[in-house]
């Protein structure tokens, strides 16, 4: 990232939440459920699934997890009853991760036990490394109890082909994806083309271990190496699917959907979209400068 973009970027906190807000609604459903069903809809409609995923995180009360919670089981029941072609990703630290271990278990355990009851999926989302241990073995755990739980392995993180070998032998379902808090060079690659190389190694160790892989980044460079690999391994259609982020590239979703790859949208919705947004903003400083631009302009 230039030095102005990294400027730019550490300036956002400063910008009232009104003007990030209306630049980063392009990232969020909505704050219901409802926005969220209107936007699954659209984009079944153009060939698309769906992820949902309930906003908030880092709760350190109890009630606000088990809320969390009951709000995910809600997300499942309307996706049978609307018939949405979509499943769920829950982030542990909404669901108690930071409380206690054994009571996010639970809380998660609860949401996987609904998923199963309506033959449905749900993936355990990746946050920073001080919950990578805490996550995969909530992971491990629910996979082993359930069967149709997945997690998230983060291609900048050091460890991470390590833990490709650590997967269950059986059934693992795996997004992979760059990563996006900020981790000290100590546990995270930090070069650009190495995070590439790093995703692409992961990805091939993956597959060659019959996991099944959710490719979910925007880089062309990687939907391009995927491909590869995909035609290289004699992938079929329902051993993988792309993934990408609500709001980024359309253009690169409409690309993979026509090349026949099948592809899934990260659908957040909820009232605390303000972490979220500003992870997303920080990823890309051209609507960062939106954001700036209409802070100056007073607007
Ligand atoms: C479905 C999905 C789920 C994810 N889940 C997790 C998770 O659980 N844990 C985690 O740490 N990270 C998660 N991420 C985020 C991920 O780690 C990356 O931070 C993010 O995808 C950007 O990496 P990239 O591979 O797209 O490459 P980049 O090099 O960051 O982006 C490639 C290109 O995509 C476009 N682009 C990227 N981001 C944006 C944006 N916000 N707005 C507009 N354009 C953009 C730009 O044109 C950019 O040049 C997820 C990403 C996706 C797609």
């Amino acid at each position: 990232m230039s030095a102005f973009n990294r400027l730019l970027v550490t300036t956002l906190p400063l910008v009232p939440k009104p003007i990030v807000r209306r630049v980063a609604s392009r990232y969020v459903a909505g704050e219901t459920l409802e926005d969220a069903v209107r936007v699954i809809r659209t984009l079944n409609r153009e060939g698309a699934m769906a992820t949902v995923d309930v906003l908030g995180e880092e709760v350190s009360e109890r009630e606000k997890a088990l809320a969390a919670m009951e709000e995910n089981l809600r997300v499942y029941e309307t996706i049978a009853r609307e018939k949405l072609d979509a499943n769920v990703s829950v982030k542990p630290t909404l669901l108690g991760l930071k409380i206690d271990e054994d009571f996010c278990r639970d809380n998660i355990g609860r949401i996987a036990e609904t998923a199963k009851e309506h033959g449905n999926f749900l993936r355990i989302d990746m946050e920073d490394k001080s919950t990578t241990d805490a996550t995969l073995r909530i992971y491990r755990d629910l996979q082993a109890r359930h069967g149709n739980v997945g997690c998230v392995l983060q291609a900048y993180m050091r460890r991470t082909l390590g833990d490709v070998d650590d997967l269950p032998a059986q059934g693992a379902s795996v997004r992979l994806c760059k990563g996006i808090y900020i981790e000290p060079r100590q546990v995270a690659w930090k070069g650009y083309e190495t995070v590439r190389a790093n995703y692409v190694n992961a990805l091939e160790k993956l597959i060659l271990r019959g996991v099944y892989v959710g490719i979910a980044t925007h880089d062309e460079y990687l939907a391009c190496a995927a491909s590869a690999l995909i035609d290289k391994h004699g992938l079929k259609r329902d051993q993988y699917e792309f993934q990408m982020l609500l709001g980024v590239d359309d253009e690169l979703r409409r690309i993979l959907l026509a090349a026949g790859h099948r592809l899934r949208v990260y659908v957040p919705y909820g009232r605390d979209w303000y972490p979220y947004s500003m992870r997303r903003l920080r990823e890309n400083p051209e609507v960062a400068r939106h954001v700036l631009r209409a802070f100056l302009a007073g607007k």
